[in-house]
């Protein structure tokens, strides 16, 4: 039987550190106060992670595409963009509400289980750890990005941002 879009199951994608290669605009984040605007004004110039995209491309042969982040929706043009002159496949784009400072692992759950409604939810793919415990405890299955640059620092001034202060 042919699978309509709709019966599809869903495959979530993270962007920085999944698909996006973020380590070039890190610096924005290192020095006091934190740069916001320069960070998220350079996403633009990030190179895609070749391990990411090729797993985005085998689930979007059997799956329908959430691309799911903790990026404002300020940065929505700029993200929509980058993922056309990717190439990559169509799909929603979920992000962080402009006034929305809670960490992303209480966002990003959310977010699943409202998509989780009556679809299959196949896989989370995140680099961020706090994100994968969280939906792994509620249930999900989670490939865990482990390919950004960003993935080898221990702590780095952008997950303590997103774990802290709920920007990213
Ligand atoms: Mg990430």
């Amino acid at each position: 039987m042919r699978q309509t879009t709709k019966s599809k199951p869903l495959a979530v994608f993270d962007l920085d550190g999944t698909l996006a290669e973020t380590g070039h605009r890190q610096h924005f984040l290192e020095r006091q106060p934190r740069d916001w605007r320069g960070f998220f004004g350079a996403l633009h110039r990030d190179p895609p992670l070749d391990e990411g995209v090729r797993l985005l491309l085998e689930a979007a042969a059997t799956c329908e595409i959430v691309y799911l982040t903790g990026r404002p929706e300020r940065c929505r043009r700029d993200t929509a963009d980058w993922l056309t002159r990717q190439r990559l496949p169509e799909g929603r784009l979920l992000m962080r509400g402009d006034a929305d400072r809670r960490p992303a692992r209480t966002i990003k759950l959310e977010a699943l289980r409202g998509l989780d409604r009556g679809r299959e939810l196949r896989m989370l793919v995140d680099d961020d750890e706090l994100v994968c415990d969280a939906a792994e405890r509620a249930g999900f299955r989670v490939v865990r990005a482990r390919w950004a640059s960003t993935s080898q620092l221990p702590s780095t001034a952008l997950r303590d941002a997103q774990e802290r202060e709920g920007r990213t």
